[in-house]
């Protein structure tokens, strides 16, 4: 027989830099197709050298990534995402094989490598090209400012454990391996064992790719429990998967001893809820229902964010019940390889049993079947031969009965539950004890912004839908890398993704503090009060010769009356402060009439410019512009100029030059800071 043969078959984990593959053990794990219940393969992690593992990502992995800045990381992540995206086909046919439709596949598996694209992109726009990120301004700490105080970010030099939940194989490997990457760290991926397939064969051609360095990923297929003895505090650990797993990782030794830094993503009971003012009729009722049944048959409900909790006014949960079960009868069930399938099988037949179990708890602690359960899952496993479950819709019997707030169905199902007024609907939204999305579906912007706000403290995410947003909208269940994702309490506290946020999870934060010259050394940014080097116009200089503090000290100009009334004419400003000596000395800011701001940065430029073409290529904006000391006419101005950021750009021959600019007047004060931003060429 086909499937005990593949008994034999136990799939590899990639670790210390070569493929193992454990002999056959009894306490192998098997796999079925979700939907044939035909045996895969089994998943164990026999023979696996822990204590290798951990040396390899340690030694061979930290210093390999540490060989490349934050950009080159990121160029290799770009690469990377559109080699993983020529083979996302191979991926999709293993795919089926763990229930999921073509399109709930899409979203694990072009969704997981897009999040590689935008950690690329955070990685090369909102980072320096170095291997130190620096966080936040200096600090000024003494009166002479001979003593200042930054944070800086550097990787830390431990291993990053991914522990991931079955449901989003190649999503939840990727959207935690690119901030992993890019801040540094090598990563461990223990994938759950129902899906390992899928992620061992995106990790099989990230391997293959020949993009990473040495030691930058392993995988380990099965039990990982042993690596636990090797982490200590330069490690972390970033879970996803069920709440009580999430809580028994909290307490092993290596997080509660020795330092290991736990980020948890569990499972949370999201809502969505329905505006008072959304009646049967409006478009944000449609949007509402549509939302909800999306929710329940993408990934057949098996998704972090699925709406568990569905809030409806009083007044129309009739309605609502009606037309989420009309929505339902039109979703094509069955064969996930099938093109009109809408709603495949849970991932196994144990998931099965846990959802109707689940299922079958919220009846007891309160609720009545508006469609679905145990009887209809059962026929449609009959007639199908996989671990289905029906779409169930339950409705709550009372809206405060602890069941629909605590248990959670991870499948195919939602609970109706009805709100009389928006005090209690905020305090029901809260009973699910943190979420990691809530969203809600009005138009009226004043319900909207008292409940937002209310909720928002038990949710990492919050959508607001309506038909403003909702054709452009990712909706519900999507997180975005560039926003957080994770949520408070029973969601577990943790953060994923948001962009930077991210990749500074698994960085050590420090602060300095120093002299100017040694911050400008450490930080790799020019600091105020450290040394200026004057010499050639820096203007002159292509990347491959300008260095942090050189700097230009311009000649003196005087600001005339006739510079003001003929900047205000030329520019149609003819501000008051400009141009009416009574009005402008009535200001409490202003002496009497002042040259504009603008023409005292205009005129900063026509000091500090080098007119001859040269390396600088372009201005491409201003940054933290502030005007301190007014300028009246027959004052002077002088501009010093110096190189402060200089970040050469991988794959192109120029790179970002960011000027310190500060305008001065005749006593020395302070008129105008500011940052001007150019593109210099690497060589001229
Ligand atoms: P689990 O919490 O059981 O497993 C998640 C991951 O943790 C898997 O990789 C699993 O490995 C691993 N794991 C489990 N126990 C341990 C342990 N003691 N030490 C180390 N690793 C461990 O979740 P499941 O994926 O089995 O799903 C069960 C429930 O979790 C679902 O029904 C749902 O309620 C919730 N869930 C929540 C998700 C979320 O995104 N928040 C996603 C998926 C599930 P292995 O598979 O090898 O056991």
């Amino acid at each position: 027989h086909q499937g005990e043969q593949s008994m034999t078959e136990i799939l590899s984990s990639y670790v210390a830099g070569s493929w193992h593959t454990p002999a056959a053990t009894e306490s192998a794990r098997p796999v079925r197709d979700a939907g044939t219940g035909e045996l895969l393969h089994s998943v164990s992690s026999a023979g696996v050298d822990f204590a290798a593992v951990a040396d390899h990502a340690r030694t061979t992995g930290i210093a390999e990534l540490q060989k490349l800045t934050f950009h080159q990381r990121g160029v290799i992540l770009k690469k990377l995402a559109t080699y993983l995206m020529e083979r996302t086909k191979d991926y999709h046919e293993i795919s089926f094989t763990t229930g999921t439709t073509k399109r709930d596949a899409f979203v694990d598996i072009e969704g997981g490598i897009g999040t590689l694209f935008t950690y690329s992109g955070v990685a090369r726009r909102q980072m320096p090209n170095s291997t130190v990120h620096l966080d936040g301004g200096v600090e000024r700490l003494s009166k002479n400012g001979t003593f200042v105080g930054r944070h800086i970010l550097t990787s830390r030099q431990g291993l990053a454990l991914q522990i991931n939940a079955f449901n989003f194989p190649v999503w939840g490997m990727l959207e935690k391996f690119g901030p992993m990457f890019v801040a540094g760290v090598p990563v461990v991926v223990k994938p759950a064992t129902d899906t390992a397939h899928l992620t061992r064969a995106v990790v099989a051609d990230m391997i293959e790719s020949g993009l990473l360095p040495a030691g930058a990923i392993q995988l380990v297929c099965g039990d990982v429990t042993p690596l636990f003895d090797d982490l200590a505090e330069q490690d972390a650990i970033a879970f996803t998967g069920s709440a009580h797993t999430a809580r028994t990782l909290s307490a092993l030794d290596c997080v509660t001893q020795r330092g290991t830094r736990f980020f948890a993503e569990a499972d949370s009971l999201n809502f969505s809820l329905l505006g008072p003012d959304a009646a049967p009729g409006t478009e944000e009722f449609d949007l509402f229902v549509s939302g909800v049944v999306a929710e329940m048959t993408v990934k057949a409900g098996q998704k972090c964010t699925a709406i568990r909790r569905t809030f409806v006014p009083e007044a129309h949960a009739e309605a609502v019940g009606e037309a989420i079960i009309a929505k339902l009868a039109t979703q094509g069930v069955g064969d996930p390889r099938e093109k009109s399938t809408r709603l495949g099988p849970v991932v196994s037949d144990k998931q099965r049993t846990d959802v109707l179990d689940a299922v079958d708890q919220i009846i007891a602690g309160g609720a009545h079947l508006l469609t679905g359960g145990r009887e209809e899952s059962d026929k449609l496993a009959a007639e199908h031969g996989g671990a289905y479950v029906a779409a169930t819709v339950l409705q709550a019997d009372d809206a405060w009965s602890d069941a629909v707030h605590d248990i959670e169905a991870f499948g195919p199902v939602t609970s109706i539950i009805t709100y009389p007024d928006t005090e209690d609907a905020v305090r029901l939204a809260a009973r699910g004890r943190g979420s990691l999305v809530g969203s809600v579906v009005t138009h009226d912007r004043e319900f909207a912004t008292e409940f937002v706000r209310k909720i928002a403290p038990w949710h990492g995410r919050v959508l607001v839908l309506d038909r403003a947003d909702a054709a452009e909208s990712t909706g519900h269940g999507s997180p975005l890398p560039n926003l957080v994702h994770g949520g408070p309490g029973r969601a577990g506290g943790g953060e994923e993704m948001g962009g930077l946020r991210g990749i500074t999870h698994f960085m050590q934060r420090t602060a300095i503090q120093a002299s100017p010259d040694m911050l400008t050394a450490i930080g790799g940014e020019w600091v105020n009060g450290s040394e200026r080097r004057l010499g050639d116009h820096p203007f002159t200089k292509s990347l491959k010769d300008l260095r942090l503090g050189d700097t230009l000290d311009s000649e003196w100009r005087e600001v005339t009356l006739d510079d003001i009334e003929h900047f205000a004419n030329f520019t149609g400003d003819t501000f008051y402060a400009h141009m009416n000596e009574e009005a402008a000395a009535a200001n409490p800011f202003f002496p009497g009439r002042v040259a504009h701001g603008y023409l005292i940065v205009s005129f900063a430029a026509g000091l500090f410019v080098q007119p001859d073409p040269g390396p600088v290529l372009a201005n491409y904006g201003l940054e933290g512009l502030n005007f301190i000391t007014p300028v009246s006419p027959g004052d002077k101005l002088k501009v010093t100029l110096t190189a402060k950021r200089i970040t050469p750009r991988e794959t192109d021959e120029y790179g970002e030059v960011r000027w310190d600019a500060q305008v001065v007047n005749q006593n020395e004060e302070p008129v105008a800071n500011y940052d001007v931003l150019t593109l210099v060429a690497k060589e001229y």
